[in-house]
């Protein structure tokens, strides 16, 4: 039998349905939530993400403030916009569009971002927090990717999780999130030794790498749930461009229990968490 379809745009309508019911609810007179998403230079990819951002923004109630500067901005002028978005009473959520320039160190840019109000879940505050135990902002994609994995398995504790990738936006904070959920996680990268090896171990098996079609069919444990984080553009004979996962998803399909598609996986579900991510800093912030 074929690998079941995890839906990740019908999950993300949920969720983003959910937070605006929420929004909406709160109580009268108070102001809605507000995220500050901050782009650097007009890099295409970058432009469309922070578009769409605020678009789902604004569906979800929420208001959303959009602060575009020139290539050439110094990392002083970003770090000193970053301040003043940390002041302003009415932002819960700060996002600096990632990669940034050259002349920009984004370690810096990103510690100098309020922890309180970090919805990318990348200051080291909260990576610690999530490491510890302790309450913080998840990053968007994998706390996206635990949703998808809660739809197609009904207890997590006890199973095995390999995690291909270690990136700090990813892999690291997806094997945070799997051990907090009883899971026995193992790590791969590209110094991993027989990946197919371990990754035939894997009851969930989560591949964010940026290779496509890099986790073969016989990679898969027959029944686990796999999640495709990796979004690829690739280039086909007649010039047609489409994207594609780091999962051969039609090998995957015949082994897999259980499988995110590419597009209309992971992916939607990234910017319905980022809005949960302000949600909960707004309420943390005015203590509902
Ligand atoms: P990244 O920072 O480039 O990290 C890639 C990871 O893959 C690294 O840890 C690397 O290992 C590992 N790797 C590379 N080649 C490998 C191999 N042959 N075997 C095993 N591991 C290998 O990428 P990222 O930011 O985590 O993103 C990964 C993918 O997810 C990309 O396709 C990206 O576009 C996608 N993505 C999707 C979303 C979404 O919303 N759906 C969000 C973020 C990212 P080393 O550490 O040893 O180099």
């Amino acid at each position: 039998m074929p690998a079941a379809i995890i839906d990740g745009v019908a999950s993300a309508q949920r969720l983003r349905a959910e937070i605006a019911a929420q929004v909406s609810a709160r109580p009268a007179g108070l102001r809605p939530p507000g995220l500050a998403v901050v782009l650097v230079g007009s890099d295409p990819a970058s432009q469309v993400y922070v578009r769409s951002k605020g678009i789902a923004t604004r569906k979800a109630g929420m208001v959303s403030v959009e602060r575009h500067l020139p290539a050439t901005t110094s990392q002083g002028e970003l770090i000193d916009l970053v301040a003043s978005l940390n002041a302003d009473p009415e932002i819960d959520g700060i996002l600096v569009q990632l990669p940034l320039p050259p002349q920009i160190d984004a370690a810096a840019v990103l510690a100098a971002i309020d922890p309180d109000k970090d919805v990318d879940g990348f200051h080291a505050l909260n990576v610690g927090r999530l490491w510890s135990g302790e309450p913080s902002l998840v990053p968007c994609t994998p706390k996206g990717c635990m949703k998808l994995i809660g739809e197609a398995v009904e207890t997590t504790s006890g199973l095995n999780a390999v995690v291909i990738g270690r990136s700090g936006i990813v892999g690291k904070p997806m094997a945070a999130l799997l051990l907090a959920a009883n899971c026995t996680v193992t790590i791969a990268h590209s110094r991993t030794r027989d990946l197919r090896r371990v990754c035939r171990d894997a009851d969930i098996l989560v591949a964010a790498v940026g290779a496509p079609g890099m986790v073969r069919g016989d990679f898969i444990k027959p029944g686990a749930t796999v999640i495709d984080v990796g979004i690829n553009r690739v280039t086909s004979a007649d010039g047609a461009t489409r994207l594609v996962g780091d999962v051969a998803f039609e090998e995957a399909l015949e082994v897999a229990g259980a499988i995110t598609p590419v597009p209309g996986g992971v992916g939607p579900m990234t910017i319905a968490c980022l809005l949960d991510n302000t949600l909960t800093a707004y309420r943390r912030r005015v203590g509902v």
